[in-house]
């Protein structure tokens, strides 16, 4: 035991720099001439006194410091993988601007900040609502929350899912095999408004089995019901459907098309600037 204990003190030892301002105290144990704080401990281990080097505050905060800048650029490197679309990176529950529902922006709020929770559950989120309602912005704002505390989100876009063709080789389905199972966090934007083909529903069905049985949570958004979706008319498809259910919680996302508004917002706008 005392020589795996020595062996851990040489390597701090050479982890340590001793700088010309560095002393000895008035204890026998090295001092940082910065911070004035120990680089030495005294410790009895077995009867026997040993004197390894440790970190002073300056040099633990140092450290600190550089965990915190690497936590940070995995955190933003993981966002920019997230989304396909570089704006959503700044889409945020804070800058949300009231006109949407409230009651299930809140409930995906809440599902952010209880994500632990919701991961040891397995349990993720079905947004449905009519088109332009947010729901796209509030998933957004629930995969930047889970970004910034550390989790891994992907953001796969369902239109997309269907316009893509046969992988090219083995690396590019690996590839996107992983990111359909390996992030905390799987969104599936706009289910149901992919160019309905047997190959898109294939690829769509796949992905979510795929998911499905990773027992990670997903969060699927879709302007159809719930009875549309288990109503295919397709016995494999109702199943998937119905399994995607058990381990979803519906969510139902109402109110007026927020694009609709905005653009009659900017028409309204620009024939003000016209004189119109
Ligand atoms: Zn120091």
């Amino acid at each position: 035991m005392l020589a795996g204990i020595d062996y851990i003190a040489e390597k701090t030892r050479q982890a340590i720099e001793v700088h010309e301002e560095d002393y000895t105290g008035t204890d026998g144990l090295l001092y940082c001439g910065k911070c004035r704080t120990p680089k030495q401990c005294r410790i009895e281990i077995l009867g026997q006194i040993r004197i390894p080097y440790c970190l002073c505050k300056c040099e633990e905060e140092h450290d600190r410091r550089i965990q915190e800048e690497m936590n940070q650029e995995r955190t933003e490197r993981l966002r920019r993988d997230c989304f396909p679309d570089a704006d959503m990176c700044q889409w945020q529950f804070a800058s949300d601007d009231g006109t949407g529902d409230q009651k299930a922006l809140s409930a995906m709020k809440n599902y952010a900040e209880k994500f632990k929770i919701m991961q040891e559950k397995q349990l993720g989120l079905l947004v449905y609502g009519d088109v332009g309602v947010g729901k796209s912005f509030a998933a957004a704002c629930v995969a930047n929350t889970l970004l910034t505390d550390g989790y891994s989100v992907k953001w796969l876009s369902a239109i997309q899912i269907g316009e893509r063709g046969f992988f090219r080789n083995e690396q590019e389905q690996e590839e996107y095999t992983r990111c359909v199972t390996s992030p905390d966090l799987l969104i599936l934007d706009d289910l149901g408004a992919e160019r309905q083909t047997d190959f898109t529903a294939e690829r769509i069905h796949s992905l979510i089995n795929t998911r499905i049985l990773t027992n990670k949570p997903m969060l699927v958004t879709t302007n159809l019901t719930p009875d549309q979706l288990t109503n295919t008319g397709n016995v494999q498809k109702n199943r998937i459907f119905s399994r995607l259910f058990k381990m979803t919680v519906p969510v139902q996302y109402t109110g007026s098309d927020r694009r609709k508004k905005i653009m009659k917002q900017n028409f309204h706008d620009v024939k003000d600037l016209l004189g119109l």
